[in-house]
């Protein structure tokens, strides 16, 4: 079995990007772009290679957005076929970086080659955004790309993120929004000591333990019709000199929020900090914003997506704002209206990633759909 998206998504998976590398995909996909009349542009930024390329520039402007970096393998003998080999069996291709996101790269491209062979006067305007800073501590991707388009005053309308964001079949998901993310790096301060003089020492394990109680049973808020309830979990406490007679004289606790727009982070931050309060005690405590949420509400973006879905594979698909951050979270900041869709992520970041080759060829046809929707 071959097709072109297929062909396209081996020839990726074989260029090993492992994050902040490249490795030749983004040049791969840019020299199809230009034979399209992208104008392409290709900014290296520290230790990341991103692209920006767009053919016309009428609104309305619709972007692909993705990444070309992949997560490190793990140990090469646990995979059934060689990571970076691309091989298929039993209907599917395997590989790191098949279903996170060199498939829906590859679905991409060759959607928006068919639309403009078939639509060679389109309205509006097309264009990739790709990153091969994903995965990775996000500093020099995505993000800066978008100051860069900020600065130009160049506006994106909408925008369609190839994340893996389906579930069991491809297509019965779509994320049409993300909740916030906010870590807290707190350190409690007690007195250290020893443990058979108690009434010298101040044990901040023991004042924690409250702390905690109250923090994990609190109802930061309700959610709303398109985000679940707020959750707030502990992720790492330390604590403790390690000697079994010592009292320590701090104990760490990293936690973090995932967040609904029905709280900002700056509310949570004074809530938190109203708790540290009224239990009167001493702390060291910094911040980590990760990421502001965002929603795409049912408008022409999210509205042709699902009857992409529904029409190629007879799907209702549901829209969801479950799970991770991901670089919609930058696009969306600029009031673009943001949705991922992309395949099956039940091997995302595993051994043996794979992606089966019929969902990449109805994720074509999705893809190519939508742009049919919203450009002609
Ligand atoms: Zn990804």
């Amino acid at each position: 079995m071959t097709s072109e998206t297929l062909n396209l998504a081996r020839a990726l998976i074989q260029r090993p990007s492992v994050t902040p590398e490249d490795a030749g995909c983004q040049s791969l996909m840019n020299e199809r772009l230009s034979k399209l009349g992208f104008n392409v542009e290709e900014l290296f930024y520290t230790d990341t290679l991103n692209t920006w390329a767009r053919k016309g520039s009428q609104s309305p402007h619709f972007c692909f957005a993705g990444h070309t970096d992949v997560v490190p393998t793990g140990r090469l003998e646990d995979w059934t076929f060689p990571p970076f080999a691309a091989e298929i069996s039993d209907g599917m291709l395997h590989g790191r970086g098949a279903a996170d996101m060199k498939g829906s790269l590859a679905a991409m491209i060759v959607a928006t080659e068919r639309f403009i062979k078939n639509n060679p006067n389109h309205k509006g305007s097309i264009s990739f955004l790709i990153t091969s800073d994903e995965e990775g501590p996000f500093i020099n991707g995505t993000t800066k790309v978008v100051d860069l388009l900020e600065s130009r005053n160049e506006k994106i309308d909408m925008c369609l993120v190839g994340e893996p964001s389906s579930r069991d079949i491809l297509g019965d998901v779509v994320k049409n929004g993300r909740r916030g993310s906010l870590t807290g790096h707190l350190t409690l301060i007690g007195k250290q000591g020893h443990v058979a003089y108690p009434h010298l020492a101040k044990n901040p394990i023991h004042l924690a333990g409250k702390l905690i109680d109250e923090l994990s049973n609190t109802v930061w808020d309700n959610g709303n019709a398109f985000f679940p309830a707020t959750s707030f979990q502990i992720s790492n406490i330390h604590g403790g000199t390690g000697a079994g007679n010592v009292i320590p004289g701090t104990i760490d606790i990293q936690f973090n929020f995932r967040f609904s727009t029905e709280v900002t982070a700056d509310e949570l931050k004074t809530r938190v900090i109203k708790v540290l309060t009224t239990h009167n005690l001493q702390y060291k405590l910094d911040w980590t914003l990760n990421g502001l949420p965002f929603l795409t509400e049912p408008g022409l973006l999210l509205d042709a997506t699902l009857k992409a879905i529904k029409d190629v594979t007879g799907i209702d698909a549901n829209p969801e704002t479950t799970g991770g951050t991901s670089d919609g979270r930058f696009i969306a900041q600029t009031g673009c209206k943001v949705i991922e869709l992309g395949p099956i992520n039940k091997t995302i970041h595993q051994i043996d990633e794979c992606v089966s080759i019929h969902d990449l060829e109805q994720l074509t046809d999705i893809y190519e759909a939508i742009l049919v929707e919203l450009l002609t």
